[in-house]
């Protein structure tokens, strides 16, 4: 008996996350704005494609601030478009904390860390579980 089946993952039915580029150069402002300090707030889809992250929302009193303290998740609104987080890292590495694996665990499916000094080259995106995610800019 063999199996025709072959192992090779098959992407095209993987979600496949996109993010409008407006949103993504607002978070780079936001993250410009608030250096040396962090920057955090949720990301929220576009009702129609639930795949696209368009807006980013920010929660009162959670603009900046030294740590991940910023998110202050329990003023999180009762919304299914919010679907993850975005935080920004005043160093050059965009790889998550210990801190950032727990966050992403907890609040999300997906996860933009956005590192100094804010470009397209500098920001990543992360699954719920840390590992690397592509998200298209579209
Ligand atoms: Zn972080």
């Amino acid at each position: 008996m063999f199996f025709l089946r072959n192992n090779k993952r098959d992407i095209s039915k993987e979600k496949r996350w996109k993010i409008r580029r407006s949103c993504l150069d607002l978070l780079f402002e936001c993250a410009k704005d608030s250096h040396p300090y962090e920057f955090g707030g949720l990301l929220r889809v576009d009702d129609e494609f639930k795949d696209t992250i368009t807006e980013l929302v920010v929660l009162p009193g959670t603009v900046s601030g030294e740590s991940h303290a910023i998110f202050k998740l329990h003023m999180k609104p009762v919304d299914f478009s919010i679907i993850g987080t975005v935080h920004s890292h005043p160093g050059p590495s965009s790889n998550p904390s210990k801190a950032d694996l727990e966050l992403f665990r907890k609040h999300g499916k997906i996860h933009v860390i956005v590192a100094a000094p804010y470009n397209y080259k500098s920001w990543k995106g992360y699954d719920y579980k840390g590992n690397e995610t592509e998200i298209l800019v579209v």
